[in-house]
């Protein structure tokens, strides 16, 4: 179940903690899972007309989908021979590299941003090469962005750094639009918001940071079928490799989402689904289609409620559980399931 209309709040909740910058949004990854279709539409009856994607591939469906006029910026930057997938398809290049730079104004140029790398090591020009970076001819420079390694630590001496370093970059690019803060970054205070922010997570509902409590509102959750109830008595075992041994007589709920569905077996042995209020854990290992859940002492909640809620406002549990975060459980959910969307 996603919810766009909690989608829409927390899109105006990190507008309004960045008054002075623009919001823009990023959608890689089909929104990360949870359909950019859907997620760009409400987005951009919110007001965004920013977005970002990682692939020209996914630049090309966010432009279908949206038509002419939202900027689209592509994160992974310009490879040799994609000019006229550019061009088709009006995107913007975040370019990461000298070379990527050149083949970009070999093959006509154009609007593009450029992306300097301050601390992370993953894409970008040196600090040195932005700065000592004669502007290429041909070419529109729309943002200069950086992307920060360690925003969901607050705390972290990384963070500073990277600030420091991005306002030396852009002393050598006046006038230019910047960009740094993801939803961590926008969370780190105004110093970081420049005049475009970028938030991925925060907008689907997920807490970047375990040691903070934060604005956003619950996004989606998934909502599977409890398909049996059983009674497992003393000595028995539920399910492979009979990880799961009853110490008592347990009632055990088989719910309807596996493996196959992105639920992560490594939570097999910490996990836990809720029904109401109620947190039951998993007993045994996940399976493809099917996760055995201790209902025991709450039989009669499960059979009045027939379903079993995963994720949701206890996702950070549930990431912590798979060893994972927040990110990877949302953009793991399976294609199997079925997305049902609630506001518009
Ligand atoms: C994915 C990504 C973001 C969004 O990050 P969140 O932590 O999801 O807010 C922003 N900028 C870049 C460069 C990214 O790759």
């Amino acid at each position: 179940m996603v919810d766009l209309d909690a989608l829409r709040h927390n899109y105006s909740v990190l507008q309004s903690l960045a008054p002075s910058a623009r919001c823009a949004a990023v959608v890689k990854a089909d929104a990360y899972g949870l359909d950019a279709g859907r997620v760009t539409g409400a987005l951009r009856e919110a007001g965004c007309t920013l977005f970002f994607v990682a692939t020209p591939e996914e630049g090309a469906s966010v432009r279908q989908l949206l038509g002419p006029s939202p900027s689209i910026y592509v994160l992974n930057g310009f490879q040799p021979g994609l000019s006229e997938m550019f061009a088709r398809s009006d995107l913007i290049p975040v370019i990461g590299s000298l070379d990527s730079l050149n083949a970009f104004g070999e093959e006509g140029g154009g609007v593009y941003a450029l992306h300097v790398d301050t601390g992370m090591n993953r894409l970008g020009l040196t600090v040195e090469e932005a700065r000592s970076l004669a502007l290429p001819r041909g070419g529109e420079l729309r943002l200069v962005m950086s992307h920060l390694a360690c925003s969901d630590v607050p705390a972290h001496p990384m963070n500073a750094h990277q600030l420091e370093r991005f306002r030396t970059v852009l002393e050598h690019f006046p006038g230019i639009p910047a960009s740094l803060a993801n939803t961590g970054g926008v969370l780190l205070g105004p110093d970081y918001h420049f005049d475009i922010i970028r938030p991925g997570v925060g907008l689907y509902g997920v807490n970047p940071s375990a040691t903070r409590s934060e604005p956003f509102r619950p996004v989606f959750h998934v909502d599977a079928p409890i398909l049996q109830i059983r009674r497992v008595a003393a000595g028995e075992t539920v399910g492979y490799g009979a990880r799961f041994t009853a110490a008592g007589q347990r009632t055990i709920a088989i719910a309807g989402f596996g493996y196959a569905d992105g639920l992560f077996r490594a939570a097999s042995q910490t996990g836990s689904a809720r029904i109401g209020e109620i947190a039951v854990p998993f007993a045994g290992m996940v399976s493809m289609d099917l996760t055995a859940l201790d209902v025991t002492g709450h039989e009669d909640l499960a059979r009045k409620a027939g379903r079993v809620q995963f994720y949701g406002a206890d996702l950070g549990a549930a990431a912590d559980a798979a060893g994972t975060i927040g990110y990877e459980l949302l953009v793991r959910l399976g294609a199997r399931l079925k997305r049902e969307y609630l506001g518009r």
